[in-house]
């Protein structure tokens, strides 16, 4: 049966920081031009005691606080506020998850959303709830937030007990990077234009580097951090989609199973690292205190209370072994307390291979830089002539040609992910989702990882907050005759 608007859309964890940061703003987005069906009407539930009423005010307050005044506008959050219901329930207690159910079949007319915006280890245990009550059968979706386990393990076993009573092409996990401007505007760089594709293997690219850094330390996530790291947290999930889309092979279609097929097959070709290995391709850190944006900041340690073995710092040289890539590596880094925020990804071409101006003429290789947050914007680094007579020979400068997605598009609203992934939950797209196998084959790669850090003992080298990670970083590009960009 092929899927319908949902005319329901059930967040669990509505009363989440998730939910009002994030979930609830972008409904109002969505609310705010029109793009929520007619009669979709929205269910939050929590374990929170509240009823209707106090849900409309406590999703006005998220709006208020983290929506800027001047897009607010009163006749959407009252269009939004409208379609509001609430029902408490504790996922251990049965009795309420059968009176959520009920609330559920009642409001139901139509395909249904459900949204798990909870801890992973209710994901089982709610969609059991749903199966039991008749409410996962066709016409049903659930998405489930990340992340899926913590190891190829613990991903079976939520993806086995969800799969008891929803099939895979209604599962939609979460990757909300996926839902990100800049990361599709990646497919349409790459698939939209004739330029590059020539160009995208190992013949034309030398190194490809995929940064996703972060200014902020772990703040009142200490816990759960702790318990993940920046490899669980961080590598599993974005940095590898990220690899996918930057290295799958033209999918057939901009369709769920062509474009999903494509990023399996990246995932599959990932040359294992293990015990043998670790202490060359990967460079693990955890940040000390140190200075950023002119501010003293306290190292982990610290900020969590207690001494831990946890990686903030995550730096892996990852290739991709099939044709296309053969010989080139993947860069992938990820940082808690660097010196900026920024997403990229950049892509060093080979250098031309003979100069015709002669040794004195600087021959550098030309760049493309894929900026994806906080700006989106694209850089093709190239040599240019220097003006001037020359006589001792041509002298070349490097410049950029540069595209800013924000500038050029500024009359635009930038959508936050969950946007675009809510909208395509509501009508059935789960083209931006992650399918079971990509996950299990991330979980299987990362988990080799992880194990060879245990049996080599590789524990996280220290860096200063504030700096680009650990030395062993910037030795695991050198050893391959590359530097961070
Ligand atoms: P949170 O603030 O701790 O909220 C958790 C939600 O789950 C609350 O609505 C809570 O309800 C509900 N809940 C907790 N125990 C429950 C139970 N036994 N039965 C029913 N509901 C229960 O977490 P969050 O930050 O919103 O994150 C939600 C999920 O998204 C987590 O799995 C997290 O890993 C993931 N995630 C979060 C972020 C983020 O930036 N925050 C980013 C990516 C993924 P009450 O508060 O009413 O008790």
């Amino acid at each position: 049966m092929s899927a319908q608007p949902a005319t329901l859309f059930v967040i669990f964890g509505a009363t989440g920081d998730l939910a009002q940061r994030m979930l609830l703003p972008s409904l109002y987005g969505l609310q705010s031009e029109n793009l929520l069906p007619d009669a979709m009407r929205i269910l939050g539930s929590g374990r929170t005691e509240l009823d209707d009423s106090g849900f409309r005010a406590f999703v006005r307050e998220a709006l208020e606080t983290f929506i800027p005044a001047a897009e607010l506008n009163e006749t959407h959050v009252t269009a939004l506020l409208a379609r509001l219901h609430y029902q408490p329930a504790d996922v251990s207690n049965a009795d309420s998850m059968a009176a959520l159910c009920q609330v559920i079949t009642n409001l139901r007319h139509g395909d249904v959303v459900y949204h798990l915006s909870t801890a992973p280890r209710f994901f089982a245990p709610i969609t059991a709830a749903l199966g039991t009550h008749n409410l996962s059968g066709p016409g049903t979706r659930v998405m489930l937030e990340k992340p899926i386990g913590t190891s190829l393990d613990t991903a079976r076993e939520i993806n086995d007990g969800v799969a008891q009573h929803f099939a895979e092409d209604r599962i939609y996990r979460v990757d909300h990077y996926l839902g990100k401007e800049g990361v599709q505007n990646l497919l349409a760089l790459r698939f939209g234009n004739a330029l590059f594709e020539p160009l995208w293997n190992a013949r034309y690219i030398e190194q490809v580097q995929i940064t996703i850094a972060e200014t902020v330390g772990v703040e009142g996530r200490g816990d759960y951090y702790d318990s993940s790291g920046a490899i669980r947290d961080m590598l599993q999930n974005h940095l590898l989609q990220l690899l996918c889309l930057t290295a799958m092979e033209a999918p057939s279609a901009f369709e769920p199973t062509a474009v999903r097929n494509e990023k399996i097959k990246v995932l599959s070709s990932l040359r294992p690292i293990t015990a043998h290995d670790v202490n060359v391709e990967t460079a693990r850190g955890q940040y000390t205190a140190g200075e950023l944006a002119d501010q003293t900041v306290p190292g982990y340690d610290e900020e969590l209370g207690r001494d831990s073995d946890t990686e903030t710092f995550v730096a892996v040289r990852a290739m991709v072994d099939n044709w296309r890539w053969r010989g080139v590596p993947f860069y992938l880094r990820t940082g808690k307390r660097m010196p900026e925020r920024e997403t990229k990804i950049f892509i060093q071409f080979k250098a031309v291979p003979h100069s015709i101006f002669g040794s004195k003429a600087i021959s550098e290789p030309n760049a493309l830089i894929i900026r994806l947050q906080p700006e989106e914007r694209i850089e093709l680094e190239l040599l240019n002539k220097t003006p001037g007579l020359d006589r001792h020979g041509i002298r070349f400068a490097k410049v950029s040609l540069d595209f800013d997605a924000q500038e050029e598009f500024k009359a635009l609203r930038r959508r936050p992910a969950y946007e675009r992934l809510y909208l395509d939950a509501i009508e059935g797209n789960g083209t931006l989702f992650v399918r079971r196998d990509e996950t299990e084959t991330s979980w299987a790669w990362v988990d080799g990882i992880l194990a060879g850090w245990e049996q080599a003992e590789l524990h996280p080298s220290p860096y200063p907050a504030g700096s680009w990670g650990p030395t062993s970083a910037t030795h695991l590009v050198a050893r391959n005759g590359h530097e961070w960009n």
